[in-house]
């Protein structure tokens, strides 16, 4: 056992834990941040390969500097060393007869969804819910979206529109914020997440990588004095007289900390850190219960040449069926992700693409491209029916069929499947977000950061919080420290 005793301790460094930590030591605590992998970063880590910087994840940063992460990046002095690089125009979806550009400006809203709604074939009938489905979704008074915490998306939409096209639609973003269907999400989630990327106008990409925004955090931690380990996984968190007290690594290295926080999910902190049996019944239950999103399966692409123009795409194919936005029914937008659960490739395969070098083209060789992109895959519990290479096959076709031409432009290819992704961030199954956004798992009804172990927190995707991904779980970390803060001053620490 080593004799320093540390204020807090914080298990991972991805965007829940670098914020923490930074924030943590900012606040004068003294801070030791614990990270299993070689590299920090979590999901939005990177790595290097023949001169190209490959993002370990597929990551755009939905508020960039104005939202909970530029809040976090604000608070330690970090936001003036990240540059989040904004397009003009943002993205592009394409595939199954639609084409629509999407921009980051609010002027431009109602010409996309005019251009969206004439490819969907809406109907002159249809056009005054879709009106309003458009108003409330981006500009719905913030008094009433408490109200749709605990209603799912599908509800909200169907109040103004049974157009199968739209539903279909609506289900692929959602399927990019929460990773999760649409019928499931919440609806006042979606719409405050929606209002809020509206007002920041800031979707971007982080100059340097996706990896940049935690690494400056981790920076700012260590300059104030926190100790930052790699290749340090948490085995146990030891349990003495009640509270948490420290925690112990795979190589038997004791730490002992006042509080630890940890940003695995909660299932993993509860069964497998901590263990089970010194939490109440009623918590217990409540974390075997929590409903965790999807996993992902990803490819990556070095290019030898600029073949994709825009800096994401979001493209759709159906590489197995005949899947039409503008002819399905809303029974057949739900058979996608029943599809999906069995882990059989479904008659819609969306991908969601980003290309860093569109952002930053110093992340590869000059003139070369690199390209991650993702579709949602279940969590690795269950037994996928389609064999992973013939998801990347159905990612391919669909990639193809977009991009014409790309494949002669391949130098090489990763693919990164739900194991890889389970094992790189640690939590069990390898939930892209550990508690889904669902009714009852949002707002008021999110998991609480303080565990009911004294001296034991939850952050990160899993606790508090609210937004997209990183914004979730940065917001998690500002509602931590502030929590942290409030329990040192009162003496509560065990
Ligand atoms: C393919 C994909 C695409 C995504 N796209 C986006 C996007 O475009 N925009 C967006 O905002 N979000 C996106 N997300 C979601 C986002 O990445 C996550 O919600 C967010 O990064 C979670 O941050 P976190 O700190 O909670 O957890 P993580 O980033 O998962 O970090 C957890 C860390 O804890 C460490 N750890 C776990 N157990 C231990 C242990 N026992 N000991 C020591 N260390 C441990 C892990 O190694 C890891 O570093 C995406 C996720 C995926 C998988």
């Amino acid at each position: 056992m080593t004799e320093q005793i540390f204020d807090v301790i914080v298990v991972g460094t991805g965007t829940g834990g670098s914020s923490l930590g930074a924030l943590s030591a900012r606040a004068g605590l003294k801070t030791l941040i614990l990270e299993k992998n070689p590299r920090i970063g979590g999901a939005c880590s990177g790595y290097e390969k023949d001169g190209f910087h490959v993002d370990f994840g597929t990551h755009l940063c939905t508020r960039g500097g104005d939202g909970a992460v530029g809040e976090v990046l604000r608070r330690v002095g970090g936001l003036s060393r990240v540059e989040f690089v904004q397009p003009r125009k943002l993205s592009r979806i394409t595939g199954l007869g639609l084409d629509v550009p999407l921009y980051t400006s609010a002027r431009t809203i109602f010409k996309t969804m005019h251009r969206l709604n004439h490819q969907l074939g809406v109907t002159w009938r249809e056009l005054p819910g879709m009106f309003r489905l458009t108003r409330d979704f981006f500009w719905m008074p913030e008094d009433e979206i408490d109200e749709w915490d605990n209603k799912t998306v599908e509800e909200f939409i169907l109040r103004h529109s049974r157009n199968p096209g739209m539903h279909a639609h609506i289900n692929v973003m959602m399927a990019l914020y929460f990773v999760y269907p649409y019928w499931k999400s919440s609806a006042g989630e979606a719409i405050w997440c929606t209002k809020r990327m509206l007002e920041s106008r800031a979707v971007s990409y982080p100059k340097g990588g996706t990896v940049m925004v935690t690494r400056i955090m981790l920076d700012s931690a260590k300059d104030r004095g926190a100790t930052l380990l790699t290749r340090a996984r948490v085995r146990k968190i030891m349990v003495e007289k009640g509270a948490a007290r420290g925690v112990e690594l795979d190589d038997g290295r004791k730490f002992r900390g006042r509080a630890v926080v940890s940003t695995s999910s909660l299932k993993d902190t509860v069964f497998n850190l901590a263990g089970a049996q010194i939490f109440p019944v009623d918590l217990r239950e409540m974390v075997k219960g929590l409903q965790e999103s999807h996993n992902a399966i990803q490819i990556k692409l070095a290019l030898d040449r600029r073949v994709i123009q825009e800096a994401s795409l979001i493209v759709l194919g159906s590489p197995h069926g005949n899947f039409r936005p503008k002819t399905t029914t809303i029974s057949r937008v739900h058979q996608v992700y029943e599809d999906l659960l069995s882990g059989r490739v479904p008659e819609l395969v969306p991908l969601y693409l980003v290309v860093p070098t569109n952002f930053d083209p110093s992340l590869a060789p000059p003139g070369k491209q690199f390209v991650t992109m993702c579709t949602g895959v279940p969590v690795t519990t269950t037994r996928m029916e389609d064999p992973p290479e013939v998801w990347e096959e159905a990612m391919m076709k669909t990639l193809r069929e977009a991009v014409p031409g790309i494949e002669k432009h391949i130098l090489w290819k990763e693919v990164v499947g739900a194991r890889a992704i389970e094992s790189w961030i640690g939590k069990p199954g390898g939930p892209a977000i550990s508690t889904a956004q669902v009714p009852g798992q949002v707002g008021n009804e999110r998991p609480a950061i303080r565990s009911p172990l004294p001296g034991l927190y939850f952050a990160g995707d899993g606790a508090g919080g609210r937004g997209v991904g990183t914004e979730l779980a940065a917001q998690s970390a500002l509602e931590c420290a502030e929590i942290l803060e409030t329990d040192f001053r009162a003496g509560r620490m065990p």
